[in-house]
């Protein structure tokens, strides 16, 4: 069975190819993403969005989405973590909190079940917000080190096929779609 990933970015499609046993293909449809507090909601909304523009039959659809929440800001960026990087640029983030500031990664992915209630699977992983090193990975990679690691995201993002919110997440569907429907 294959999975279709509605997500513009290809990185998430390959870290998902290579944890499920499903191949994974990316469907780059636009969606808009709603202004609401819970990475969960905005995941299965997208994935509801990108069903109604997409007729996939013998196929599995997912949608996700994700943030960096800190701990000493109430949680921002978390869903706005794009968009903070959009407007303002990711490296800003250290000009509102000092290196070492707590943070958590999380990401959400929702599951289309056809004739019924779709499913979200959820992952996170604890660290700190840390000066740019290293330019590997996407996105925060480089300003976000993982508790009990030396190194940012940025200098090895191989740490993030093991550890990741997203791997998390992804085991998490991968059990369900192991046990509920293969
Ligand atoms: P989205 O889930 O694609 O909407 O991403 C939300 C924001 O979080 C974007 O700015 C991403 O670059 C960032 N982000 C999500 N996951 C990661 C990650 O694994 N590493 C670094 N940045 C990430």
């Amino acid at each position: 069975m294959k999975i279709y990933f509605a997500t513009g970015n290809s990185g998430k499609v390959n870290h998902a190819d290579n944890v499920l046993d499903c191949e994974v293909e990316q469907l780059d449809i636009e969606t808009v993403e709603p202004s609401i507090d819970s990475i969960e909601d905005i995941a299965l909304s997208k994935l509801e969005q990108a069903a109604k523009k997409t007729d996939i039959e013998d196929a599995f659809l997912i949608a996700d989405d994700s943030g960096l929440f800190i701990d000493e800001l109430n949680g921002f960026p978390g869903p706005q973590t794009a968009f903070f990087d959009r407007k303002v640029g990711k490296n800003r983030i250290l000009d509102l909190v000092e290196p070492g500031a707590r943070a958590e990664f999380r990401a959400a992915i929702g599951l289309f079940i056809p004739d019924g209630d779709n499913k979200v699977f959820s992952g996170k992983i604890s660290g700190q917000v840390v000066e740019p090193r290293g330019d590997g990975g996407f996105g925060y990679d480089p300003i976000f080190q993982p508790e009990g690691q030396g190194k940012t995201w940025g200098e090895d993002p191989s740490l993030k096929d093991e550890t990741s919110h997203r791997q998390k997440a992804l085991m998490e569907l991968k059990n369900y779609i192991d046990e509920h429907l293969i």
